[in-house]
């Protein structure tokens, strides 16, 4: 498997650029392109596309890294690298169903910068600032219009509420993208976390190795692996993306013991078929990184032609599942809107049961039967403190019989 080496010196506008003005991310982010003068100098744009693009920029932002303009296809407006960074007049287009917040991550805020929608983990937004502006961005709503870090202050708050939180046993870390902190900002941060006794393990969620590949150097993971147990998951949404940069960039976090996982969105026109994202997963497997959520385009502002149907996802993991390498089978979700989750959705492979029998499906359309025990045997020794108490499982265990809406007519009928 060869994996090409960004050919920046072929683009006009990158043709003077040093090896190592290039290689370095600092330079990288003082060198993002905003405007369409620029940009003309990476792509070729008519000026129907100009006049369009010109339409977007006076609602949303454009920023995309030289290494990720370098990447895209100058001709080819199909590319789906192009695709994620460079707008669509169809981005102006309003949906009756796009919100705001369709994640209630501001809602389910106790303080700012912090979602604490599971019991037991939290979402720690440390800044709002990102290497580049994706097209389909959940966070639009945020990202790139202050340009700022979380302040100190909320900061404060934020790891005091963790602190306080006994339940709180994982932290995931997010933004914007962490990784455009500097190393000594982001180092700060997973000391006070690591100092709290309750939190075990710490997430960080970045497209940096995406589109920025070079921030992550021997630095920064030599500083990460200190921080252990650390996880970071990352953003490839097409294996366009899986170049040599990227390669070393996953490589370099993956010898720091970092275990890494990918979570890509579903995305019309740029991943949307079985043959682009099977290609896609086995080139996470090979770079280290395991596939771990496809997600179903949410209902943001502004992102409803990147939209597929829910059954597009299914389709997918139809055609991986047992095809490939388990390891290689993402769990395809919809985040639902409203902040109730991520809910996996898949293929049915259950068929019937009984109290004897339960009958499935596999990959290659075999119907088999499963006898079940007929015994009831004492279940394991459980350790109680595991148990979960919310939800679904709250009915298995035992400790409730119902579970119903709050705002139920007949309840409010008086008997
Ligand atoms: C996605 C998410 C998490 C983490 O979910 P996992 O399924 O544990 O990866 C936690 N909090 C919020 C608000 C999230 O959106
Ligand atoms: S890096 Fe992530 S948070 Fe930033 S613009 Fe892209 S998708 Fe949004």
């Amino acid at each position: 498997m060869q994996y090409p080496t960004v050919d920046y010196k072929k683009v006009p506008l990158f043709a003077k650029v040093s090896q190592s003005d290039w290689n370095d991310w600092r330079w990288q982010l003082s060198h993002v392109i905003k405007d369409i003068p620029t940009l003309e100098r990476v792509i070729s744009l008519d000026a129907s596309e100009k006049n369009d693009l010109k339409r977007c920029l006076a609602k949303f932002r454009m920023a995309i890294t030289p290494y990720y303009a370098a990447l895209m296809d100058a001709r080819d407006r199909q590319c789906p690298v192009r695709l994620q960074a460079v707008p669509s007049i169809e981005e102006l287009r309003n949906d009756p169903d796009d919100l705001d917040d369709p994640l209630h991550e501001d809602v389910d805020s106790p303080v700012p910068g912090l979602t604490h929608r599971y019991p037991d983990r939290v979402l720690l937004l440390v800044t709002n600032i990102c290497s580049m502006n994706c097209r389909h961005c959940t966070r639009r709503r945020m990202v790139g219009f202050e340009d700022t870090p979380l302040s100190k202050a909320c900061l404060d708050k934020a790891v005091k509420y963790i602190s306080g939180n006994k339940a709180v046993r994982d932290v995931l870390i997010s933004g914007g993208d962490p990784l455009t902190l500097s190393d000594d900002h982001l180092e700060s941060i997973l000391q006070r976390l690591r100092a709290i006794k309750h939190v075990e393990i710490i997430r960080i969620g970045t497209r940096v190795p995406v589109v920025m590949p070079m921030r992550v150097t021997e630095k920064l993971a030599a500083m990460l692996r200190k921080y252990h147990p650390l996880y970071i998951n990352t953003h490839f949404n097409h294996s366009k993306e899986m170049t040599a940069e990227a390669r070393l960039a996953c490589a370099r976090l993956a010898d720091a013991g970092i275990p890494l996982g990918n979570q890509s969105v579903l995305l019309r026109g740029v991943n949307d078929s079985q043959s682009t994202m099977k290609k896609l997963v086995h080139n996470l497997l090979m770079a280290r990184v395991k596939p771990y959520y496809i997600y179903q385009c949410d209902l943001s502002k502004g992102i409803s032609h990147f939209r597929t149907s829910v059954s597009k996802g299914i389709e997918i993991v139809e055609s991986l599942r047992g095809h490939t390498t388990g390891m290689a089978v993402p769990t395809y979700v919809v985040d639902a809107p409203g902040g109730g989750g991520k809910i996996p959705v898949m293929p049915s492979y259950m068929i019937s049961q009984s109290d004897k029998k339960i009958v499935l499906r596999n990959y290659e359309g075999g119907i088999t039967s499963y006898s079940l025990p007929q015994v009831v045997s004492r279940p394991s020794n459980s350790d109680t403190e595991y148990a979960s108490h919310e939800g679904i499982a709250a009915l298995l265990n035992g400790d409730k019989r119902t579970l119903e809406p709050a705002d139920l007519k007949r309840r409010k009928r008086g008997h």
